[in-house]
């Protein structure tokens, strides 16, 4: 089967890797569609993400959809409803180990054994979706309307991210909210947070091209951090703080202004990813301001919600729809994915 696989930064490479057999338990899918996440491209760019490097070659993708090819006849446990060959899915790139006290506490994204999809944080590496084929748990294969696009089922993995980060961030009913970073995420964010009744959502970038996006997805204010620096503080002090802020570029000079930014008793969700190292947080404010800062990481029952949002239309993620490349055009894809200027979300045309 054809993948496109990472040998290192700027090395990716469609190429052919071996199929396996299924364990009991386990599902192949033909993937049909893939979509490149931040988390991809910085692999691609720095051979890293995180704290996490690339040691062997790594099939990437996680945000993947297609149909169910094979099911292995002995799983120990029922099949979700609705599985069989040639039911169309989303997959859900989390492979928790459903055993350990996260797991059982129903915060599996916390899962100290999680094998996620194209990830480079265990050794050997779990291997992504930007493949012909991809073996899962069944499990993992959530069941999407027959008349749902292969694209918008693969978009189900950044918006169940954003779901959950706007689950970390409490109630938002009412509340004001701000959006550091409108990438393929933040826009998520702003359409859940919308969707989760905010008054209203206030989203910032560093390129005009991306809040045009926002605006047109019901942003209440797009602010250009780059062309005018301090309009962010002044939006800031007209609600006296904003209620909530998400922080979505994983920009170290954006977290530092988050506890500037919201209110006495707000909330702070650090959902951006920065590089390894630490950052100077100007804690006394988080102190005699009672502000909680908290993590949001990937998600856990947001997936099957984020399912649910797309198939009744509750969520549009047609704005953010930016290209198709086939597979064989990896490369391309990738360099337009990392152009901001010019894509918000680029996807792989695999099957
Ligand atoms: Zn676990």
């Amino acid at each position: 089967m054809l993948a496109a696989v990472l040998h290192g930064a700027h090395d990716l490479r469609v190429e052919h890797r071996d199929d396996r057999a299924l364990l009991p338990g386990e599902a192949r899918v033909r993937v049909a569609c893939g979509g490149i996440c931040g988390s991809d491209l910085s692999y691609f760019n720095k051979g890293g993400v995180g704290d996490f490097r690339v040691r062997e070659a790594l099939t990437l993708g996680h945000e993947v959809s297609g149909t169910v090819a094979e099911l292995a006849p002995a799983a120990d446990w029922p099949l979700p409803s609705r599985l069989t060959v040639g039911t169309r899915v989303a997959i859900n790139p989390s492979r928790p180990c459903l055993h350990c006290r996260y797991c059982r506490a129903g915060r599996s994204n916390l899962c100290r054994n999680m094998r996620f999809l194209g990830s480079a944080a265990l050794m050997p590496h779990v291997q992504g979706g930007f493949s012909e084929h991809v073996v899962l748990r069944a499990d993992q294969c959530v069941a999407v309307p027959e008349t749902m696009s292969y694209r918008f089922a693969a978009c189900a993995e950044p918006l169940a991210v954003a779901l959950h980060a706007i689950a970390r961030a409490g109630n938002v009913v009412g509340r004001h909210v701000l959006i550091a970073g409108a990438g393929p995420i933040g826009l998520l964010c702003l359409a859940a947070a919308r969707h989760a009744g905010a008054a209203s959502v206030t989203i910032t970038d560093l390129f005009p091209e991306p809040l045009q996006v926002a605006a047109r997805m019901g942003a209440t204010d797009t602010i250009d951090v780059q062309a005018d620096p301090d309009r962010l503080d002044r939006a800031a002090d007209e609600l006296g703080g904003f209620d909530v802020a998400i922080e979505a570029t994983g920009a170290a000079a954006s977290v530092v202004r988050m506890p500037l930014l919201v209110r006495p008793g707000g909330r702070i969700v650090q959902l951006g990813m920065l590089p390894p190292g630490a950052v100077p947080l100007p804690v006394n404010l988080l102190m005699s301001r009672e502000i909680d800062l908290v993590g949001s990481f990937r998600f856990h029952e947001a997936f099957d919600i984020a399912v649910q949002a797309l198939a009744a239309g509750r969520i549009d993620v047609t704005p953010i729809l930016s290209a198709t490349f086939p597979l064989r055009e990896a490369n391309d894809a990738f360099l337009m994915a990392g152009d901001r200027r010019r894509a918000i979300k680029v996807h792989l045309d695999i099957g």
